[in-house]
């Protein structure tokens, strides 16, 4: 079946279907991403990647509009935002990430462009090498940032006006 999120051709997997209420993600890509979970955890030199695929993953499958989807789709863009064109590290970003999701935050619903990003974690998952499967998770971090960019400028000024709040 192909996965509603990322496009990607995966197996159906029945009894994982409601374990992920909120993401749009077809249950073999979402076992397909627990899988590459359990490699970068395997493996410290892909820690970073592990940090960032949590952003590039909800943002590839933001699912439909909710009050929860909503919100988790603007606190991973701002995260693949403050990684990808600032730098951040994953702790960084973690810490800026919270502040996007202040209880008292309102979170207008970001029209999902399509496609979400040329690659997605099966591209990852192929990797041979850390090697390859660091760089590849830089490209599926580009892709999907880049597949966004009708909202980059919102996304953008949220990160500022909560990086000005000091
Ligand atoms: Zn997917």
């Amino acid at each position: 079946m192909i996965c509603d999120g990322c496009g990607a051709n995966v197996p159906d997997v029945p009894e994982l279907r409601a374990d992920h209420l909120y993401v749009g993600a077809a249950a073999g890509c979402w076992s397909a991403y627990t899988e590459l979970i359990g490699r970068q955890m395997a493996d410290r030199s892909l820690g970073e990647g592990r940090m960032l695929g949590v952003d590039i993953y909800m943002s590839q499958h933001p699912g439909v509009p909710g009050r929860q989807s909503s919100q988790s789709v603007w606190v991973h863009l701002v995260g693949l935002y403050l990684s990808l064109e600032h730098g951040y590290d994953g702790a960084a970003s973690a810490r800026a990430k919270a502040r996007v999701a202040a209880p008292d935050a309102e979170f207008t619903w970001l029209e999902p462009p399509r496609p979400l990003g040329r690659l997605t974690v099966l591209d990852v998952l192929a990797a041979e090498s850390p090697d390859e499967s660091r760089r590849l998770v830089h490209e599926w971090a580009d892709s999907v940032w880049q597949a966004w960019a009708p909202h980059h400028e919102a996304i953008r000024l949220r990160a500022a006006s909560i990086l000005a709040r000091g």
